[in-house]
C-alpha cells in the first residue's frame, strides 16, 4: 500500500533520504556475494570503504553534486560535471572528505570530460559502458523537476536522459533514467505504486510514444521483476539488474525497511542496488515511512533533509 496522506516535502525528503540510506545500508556490503555474508538488519561499520555505521559512498555524493548544482545554476550539464570532478578529485561532497568508490566509467568520462570541456559527448555511449551509475544519483531530478508529471512526460524524460549523459551516454542507461524518473515523479505525486508498476500503465505509454525505451529496459518496465527471483534477480553493476533488482525488492514490500533490505541483502553492488530501491520506497512511503533509527542514524541526516526540501522548492521547468 502506499500512503495516500502524504506531502510533497515528505516524498522528496524520503526519495534523497532513502538514496542514501540505502547506499549505506549496502556499503558494508559492498561486493559480498549473494549468501556470503550474515544478513544486513541495520547499519554496520566495515565493509570495504572502512566506513562507519550510517556512512554512505558514490551514489549519494554524486546525488549531493547533482542537487548543488540544480539549486545553484538550473540545468546545466557542464556544471554537473565540473561538481563532480571537485567530488573526485577534492573529495567535495564526501561523507568523509576523500573520493572512494567511484566507478571506471564514470572516472574515464570524467576524465574526458577535464580534457574537452563538453559533458554531452564525455562519457562512453558504447553497450559496454552500461553501468548502474547515473540511476543511482538520479533522486535530485524527480524531485526538483517532478511538476512537469503528468502533463510534461517528453521534458522529464529528456532531463532524466541528459543527467546520464556526463558519465553514462549507453541507451540502457538513457532509458533506465527516463523510466526511473517517470516512476519517481508519480511516486511523489501520490500516485498508487500498483497503478505505477502496472505494464499498462497510460504514463508509461506515454513514455515509450516520447521515445521507445531500449529493449532490455522495456522489459523490466513490463514487470521482469514479478516473475523472476533470486539468483535470476541480481544486484550486480550493469544498470539493467540493478533497477531491476530494486523493482523487484520495492514492488511488493510491505515497507520502506523491508525493500531496502531486500534490495542490499542481494549482495554485489549492495549499496547502488539499496540506492536505487531506497530512492523508490522513500518516494512512496516518505520519510515517516523510514525506521526513526535509519532516518537519524544516517550520516548528515540535517543537510540530507534540508537539501531535498531546497531541491522540492525549485519549481523548475528545466
Ligand atoms: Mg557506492
Ligand atoms: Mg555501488
Amino acid at each position: 500500500m502506499t500512503s495516500t496522506n502524504l506531502t510533497s516535502g515528505e516524498r522528496h525528503c524520503g526519495c534523497l533520504l532513502g538514496l542514501a540510506i540505502g547506499d549505506a545500508l549496502g556499503a558494508a556490503v559492498e561486493f559480498s556475494p549473494p549468501g556470503s555474508f550474515k544478513p544486513v538488519t541495520g547499519f554496520r561499520d566495515g565493509g570495504p570503504h572502512g566506513l562507519k555505521p550510517g556512512e554512505w559512498t558514490d551514489d549519494t555524493s554524486m546525488a549531493l553534486a547533482l542537487a548543488d548544482s540544480i539549486v545553484t545554476v538550473g540545468w546545466d550539464l557542464n556544471d554537473q560535471a565540473r561538481r563532480y570532478v571537485d567530488w573526485w578529485k577534492r573529495g567535495k561532497y564526501s561523507v568523509n572528505g576523500v573520493c572512494f568508490d567511484i566507478g571506471i566509467t564514470t572516472r574515464d568520462a570524467l576524465g574526458a570530460f577535464v580534457r574537452t570541456g563538453d559533458a554531452r559527448s564525455s562519457a562512453s555511449s558504447h553497450e559496454r559502458s552500461s553501468g548502474n551509475g547515473s540511476i543511482m544519483r538520479l533522486a535530485p531530478v524527480p524531485i526538483a523537476f517532478g511538476n512537469l508529471y503528468p502533463a510534461r512526460i517528453e521534458e522529464l524524460s529528456r532531463l532524466a536522459a541528459e543527467s546520464s549523459l556526463p558519465t553514462h551516454a549507453s541507451a540502457q542507461c538513457l532509458s533506465a533514467c527516463r523510466y526511473m524518473a517517470l516512476v519517481l515523479a508519480a511516486l511523489m505525486a501520490g500516485e498508487s505504486r500498483d497503478e505505477i508498476l502496472a505494464p499498462n500503465w497510460s504514463a508509461l505509454d506515454a513514455l515509450r510514444k516520447v521515445e521507445p525505451l531500449h529493449p532490455a529496459i522495456d522489459e523490466v518496465a513490463s514487470g521482469s521483476f514479478r516473475r523472476r527471483k533470486p539468483p535470476e534477480i541480481r544486484g550486480s553493476g550493469y544498470v539493467v539488474h540493478s533497477l531491476e533488482a530494486a523493482m523487484w525488492a520495492f514492488h511488493n514490500a510491505v515497507d520502506f525497511s523491508e525493500a531496502v533490505l531486500r534490495a542490499v541483502n542481494l549482495g554485489d553492488d549492495a549499496d547502488t542496488t539499496g540506492a536505487v530501491c531506497g530512492q523508490l520506497a522513500g518516494a512512496c512511503w516518505g520519510v515517516d515511512g523510514v525506521p526513526d533509527q535509519w532516518r537519524i542514524g544516517v550520516a548528515q541526516c540535517d543537510m540530507l533533509t534540508a537539501c531535498a526540501d531546497e531541491l522540492g522548492s525549485q519549481s523548475c521547468d528545466g
